[in-house]
């Protein structure tokens, strides 16, 4: 009898009719060079420091808040800690956002989560395009706004790896005054630091702002992520965030990647990859397989390929993970590559041109 019983027809709808985000790690493959995933290629190290677990842990560590707020400039007051910036996509549909009857934005190509949130807490959702030159359509925003409440935008965009234009984030900011928040997703920031635009705060009580460990910092692992906003935004995250989002080693390693030594540490460690990337951009661009490849502001690139597909299954096959981005609109023939270390990128190199000797 009981094995009779369809629990699928008891699951809300809406998730009846989801499938699981795509994930790097969810899609699998099977080999030594993972880029498809925009880690920080080596990972740093930490020990737990003496810890008790019989207790709760702090609902918001104070030296992670009182460390990060000091980091990016703001106050205490501003921020809000999670179980990375994916945590923090969703709270904020969860506090602003009436399921059947709000919506939120958000502009494709780009990253992945904004949408699949949408969909698990069954909230409306507009995709408007970027532009050809993957700017904001600010014209076809403008004309869509009605019922939105969330705008989430993405600078340096994934995976595209550009920035958006300043003005026209500012521009965005007037058109949803009063109406929305705007979201900017910095998740790479660090790795162009000086187009944060985190010292808009004081000016757009509306402006949100999306920051990680997972990129820059190297803990992907960790699951720590920060929403800073004007307090009342930070108020109302608050009220509908688990209890206890970081577990107490999770709150102990953050803190300690925090301080102003290992912040310097990260900071130094960028402007490796930085250069880093540069070095296998001179190297791709000497390659005949490859069409174009797009600037980067972040810690992966975009590249166009002849023989897209062909060549990310040779890859594949062969044990070298990169991200294939070709079913997503604007992006036929391209794939994603984080910068991984000295070797992980020369190995790159060394399949494609393999790729393309057997190809001849
Ligand atoms: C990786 C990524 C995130 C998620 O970061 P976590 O802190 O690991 O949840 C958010 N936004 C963008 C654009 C990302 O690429």
């Amino acid at each position: 009898m009981s094995s009779s019983i369809n629990i699928n027809q008891l699951v809300r709808k809406n998730v009846r009719e989801l499938t699981p985000y795509q994930s790097a790690r969810r899609i699998g493959g099977k080999g030594n060079v993972w880029l498809n995933a925009n880690e920080y290629p080596t990972a740093p190290h930490f020990e737990l420091t003496q810890q008790t677990l019989n207790r709760y842990p702090e609902p918001q560590p104070e030296q992670v808040i009182n460390r990060y707020a000091a980091y990016a400039g703001v106050q205490s007051s501003q921020l809000i800690v999670s179980r990375g910036a994916d945590e923090g996509i969703e709270l904020l549909m969860r506090a602003f956002c009436e399921p059947g009857q709000d919506s939120i934005l958000y502009c494709p190509p780009t990253y992945g989560m904004y949408l699949v949130s949408a969909q698990t807490l069954g909230i409306d959702y507009k995709a408007i395009a970027q532009t050809d030159d993957w700017q904001l359509d600010l014209t076809a925003i403008e004309r869509n706004l009605e019922t939105v409440k969330l705008i989430y935008i993405c600078s340096p965009n994934n995976p595209t790896g550009n920035l958006l234009n300043q003005n026209d984030i500012r521009t965005l900011l007037d058109m949803a005054a009063g109406k929305a928040l705007v979201i900017v997703d910095e998740a790479y920031i660090e790795f162009s630091i000086d187009n944060s635009v985190v010292s808009w705060l004081e000016q757009y009580p509306h402006l949100v702002i999306l920051r990680t460990l997972s990129k820059a910092f190297g803990l992907a692992g960790l699951r720590c992520g920060f929403t800073i906003a004007n307090t009342p935004v930070i108020e109302a995250l608050q009220k509908v965030i688990a209890p206890y989002p970081l577990a107490v080693p999770v709150a102990d390693i953050a803190s300690q990647a925090l301080s102003p030594e290992n912040i310097k540490t990260m900071q130094l460690q960028v402007l490796n990859l930085n250069q880093q990337k540069a070095h296998f951009i001179d190297e791709l661009n000497r390659l005949e397989q490859v069409e174009s490849i797009y600037p980067s502001f972040a810690n992966y690139i975009l590249v166009k390929f002849k023989n897209c597909k062909m060549l990310f299954e040779y890859m594949w096959n062969h044990g070298i993970i990169l991200r294939d981005q070709s079913k997503q609109p604007s992006l036929a023939g391209c794939v994603r590559i984080s910068i991984g270390t000295p070797a992980e990128c020369h190995a790159v190199i060394e399949a494609i041109k393999h790729f393309a000797i057997k190809e001849c």
